[in-house]
């Protein structure tokens, strides 16, 4: 492993909280993210100048070289010296492409500024506006580098005053976001401006970039004599020396990002709903090295011997190797072998880092994103920190198997690791049906998960079935309540099925949910009591218990919960999830000897309720619906329209922006699966779109029928739907 230059003095300036920086880069796909970012590491000594912007240096995954997107996040720590002083930067590089949202809303929750790299070109596209919101939600304040300049001038022969137009509109479309996005407190003094020097220019090709600032300073201009002609006599890297593109976005950070100690102040509030007043409250506040050590884990990945590297924040305290920490999720405690920082591919062993840093750490094997790390002595007053909130679904699903039968637990093993690394995949493996399934967000990220089985499993031979589209069942209207006994007819329970309150499905899906305890309480809203709703899960249905006298309910209540998930999973359609079901227990007899009342027994019998009163209920299929955007030179707009309507989708909105035009819409899942290489086709790789979830929407009743066999044929389920009958024992 390479030692590199500058780490000591990093190390020791990691404890001089006013010093530190933590910032991210994140970007519509293609617009120049992963080519900045490797101008910021010839800075770090990392990549000799002449390669950045094709070494992709953070891209450290052969994958991720080979299809020039980034798709892990990968982090470095830099030295920068301004106006004379030295800073330590702690850079997240985040994936672009929006079926790997769910990386940039992990790594958002460790940083305090995001650059937003805007192509000129292009403009504020529809992933520029996901990150940015997703930024803005966790109080991560934004700065604009509007790159790719010098296409302007060598592409579309733009005009210097042309030029000045274009960079005006992309600010504005910018400082619009922040203010429909932005928190009322923070939304004005986080808009960019770049007499506010919140604004770099350049080109990350060229390596090249300045503020308004600096371009006053060096006397620089658009105009003949400065980049322009730079670029008439074919010679960029006179402007790379001139204006290096590295010092202008460090400075930028330097000046607008606000240090740990400025940030904590404002984000504490926002990601943990603790007691502000506590010590532990005070000492994240105020990011106290003296403090209790508390740290949001934001990344697990697992190393190719199996160990894994858990990558997140501090937030107050600080950590050693060999420090005894407890993990609150996972509930138990672990030794930190050992802790070290993020030079892009490679660790470098620290022994320690401080409050307000990024650390990754080894030996905590079960640290999942989005876990909660405190010294043993919290493990029991620690409130967790906030739940990571996703922008997607996964909504489309593949089926794996090995060629030989005798590999299923190796798969199994590299399944395993795929969620661990990725907690926006869902891998299901059901022994019973032998299905193993892998969920995710669409076709790329499906197709690059199974790359990474393959290379998981050392090449092992796998077939992957095409993905298919996800679906989820519901119900329309209140169901009857239900009476059903468990297998040994000892234990009965009474439950009705009823759609879940729009409100209260609204509250759930809104990226505010709050807190644990305020959820109950928003979801509780009919029955008064928020300890009464024992249950909601992650496809918004809740159970809620609203028997009064029902006897030893406390000593099963574990078991119908489960009994709840259960049904949750499996709806009784076509066993597809439920969504957006409210389940409520309205009374139970449960036997006294609690030999008869086991929870195989309660979890059968609660589960087949529920299915038993959806089915009342006037069942529905959903399908997920994507919004798409499509942006293509105007001569292929009417090829690309076609396109979408033709697959029932819907256009809402067209734009121009320069030669292209950009439709909005929305199209159902299922009928994109192969749509993109149609549209590449047809428009000759003219057209770029993205898709990304948008909402459910029952499946139009002309499909419903059909879609419903073709999934009960997939999953080998006879052919006709059940009657309640087949599920309880009395509709009362
Ligand atoms: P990312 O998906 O945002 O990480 O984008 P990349 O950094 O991979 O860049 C996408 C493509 O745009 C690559 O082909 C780059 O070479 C190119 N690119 C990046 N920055 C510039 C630039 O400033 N000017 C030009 N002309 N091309 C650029």
């Amino acid at each position: 492993m390479p030692r590199f230059r500058q780490t000591k003095e990093i190390l020791e300036l990691m404890d001089r909280k006013e010093r530190i920086r933590n910032i991210g880069v994140i970007a519509h796909i293609d617009h120049g993210k992963t080519t900045m970012t490797d101008s910021l590491l010839v800075e770090a000594g990392l990549l000799p100048s002449q390669v950045a912007g094709s070494a992709r240096a953070l891209d450290y995954l052969e994958e991720e070289q080979k299809r020039g997107i980034t798709i892990k996040t990968a982090n470095i720590s830099l030295l920068h010296q301004s106006d004379g002083a030295s800073y330590v930067i702690n850079v997240v590089d985040t994936p672009g492409h929006v079926d790997f949202s769910g990386k940039v809303a992990r790594a958002l929750r460790a940083i305090d500024g995001a650059i937003v790299v805007v192509d000129a070109v292009e403009e504020v596209m529809a992933q520029t506006e996901t990150v940015t919101r997703q930024a803005l939600e966790e109080r991560v304040k934004p700065i604009l580098f509007i790159n790719k300049v010098d296409r302007l001038m060598t592409e579309m022969k733009l005009t210097p005053t042309e030029i000045q137009a274009k960079f005006l509109r992309i600010i504005d479309d910018f400082d619009n976001l922040i203010e429909v996005y932005g928190e009322p407190d923070f939304k004005e003094k986080w808009k960019v401006d770049p007499a506010k020097e919140s604004v770099v220019f350049g080109s990350a090709l060229h390596k090249w970039g300045f503020t308004l600032n600096v371009a006053n300073k060096k006397g620089i201009k658009f105009s003949d004599h400065d980049i322009a002609d730079a670029y008439r006599k074919g010679r960029p890297q006179t402007l790379s020396r001139l204006i290096p593109l590295h010092t202008a976005i460090l400075d930028v950070v330097v000046k607008n990002v606000p240090s740990p100690v400025e940030s904590q102040n404002y984000r504490i509030p926002k990601i943990w709903k603790g007691d502000i007043g506590s010590e532990i409250g005070q000492a994240m506040l105020n990011c106290d090295d003296k403090g209790p050590t508390t740290m949001c884990i934001t990344n697990a990945q697992v190393t190719s011997d199996t160990d894994v590297v858990a990558t997140g924040r501090l937030f107050s305290g600080s950590i050693r190797d060999n420090d005894e920490v407890y993990l609150l999720d996972a509930g138990r405690d672990y030794r930190v072998e050992q802790v070290s920082m993020y030079m892009g591919a490679f660790r470098e062993p620290t022994n320690r880092i401080g409050a307000g840093n990024i650390a990754a750490l080894t030996g905590l094997d079960s640290a999942r994103a989005g876990e909660t790390l405190v010294d043993n002595a919290d493990r029991k007053t620690m409130v967790p920190f906030e739940r990571v909130k996703y922008i997607s679904e996964p909504v489309m699903t593949v089926a794996v198997e090995p060629r030989r039968l005798t590999d299923l637990p190796r798969l199994t093993e590299a399944m395993n690791r795929l969620s661990i690394e990725d907690p926006n995949l869902v891998t299901t493996i059901d022994k019973e049906t032998g299905q193993y399934l892998i969920s995710g967000m669409g076709v790329l990220h499906l197709e690059i998960a199974v790359k990474f089985l393959r290379q998981y499993t050392e090449g092992m031979e796998i077939t992957a079935s095409n993905p298919v589209a996800a679906y989820r069942e519901s119900i329309l209207k209140q169901g009857a309540v239900v009476m059903t006994k468990s297998p040994n007819k000892n234990n009965r329970f009474w439950i009705q099925a009823e759609p879940l309150e729009n409100k209260v499905l609204e509250a759930m899906e809104s990226r505010d949910f709050g807190s644990e305890v305020e959820r109950k309480q928003s979801i509780a809203g009919s029955c008064k009591e928020a300890e009464n709703v024992w249950a909601f899960e992650k496809n918004k249905n809740t159970l809620i218990n609203t028997s009064q006298k029902a006897k030893c309910l406390r000593e099963v209540k574990d078991s119908i919960i489960t009994g709840f998930q259960w049904a949750c999973r499996n709806g009784p359609l076509c066993g597809e999830p439920l969504r957006g079901v409210k389940v409520k227990l309205m009374d139970a007899q449960i036997h006294e000897d609690q030999t008869q009342r086991k929870p195989r027994q309660v979890v059968r019998a609660v589960s087949r309720a529920i299915l038993g009163s959806c089915l009342t209920a006037n069942p529905a299929l959903l399908e997920c619906i994507y919004r798409i955007e499509v942006s293509a030179p105007t001569q292929w707009f009417g090829t690309c329209a076609n396109m979408i309507t033709r697959r029932r989708g819907k256009i809402r909105a067209t734009n121009q922006k320069g030669a292209s035009t950009v439709i909005t819409g929305y199209i159902p899942v299922a009928e994109t699966l192969n749509l993109s290489a149609e549209m590449r086709s047809a428009t000759s790789g003219h057209a770029f779109w993205q898709f990304t979830f948008d909402h459910w929407e029952k499946i139009p009743e002309k499909l419903a029928a059909e879609a419903t066999r073709r999934l009960r044929q997939r999953k080998g389920l006879p052919m006709d739907i059940p009657g309640p009958k087949m599920f309880v024992d009395e509709v009362c």
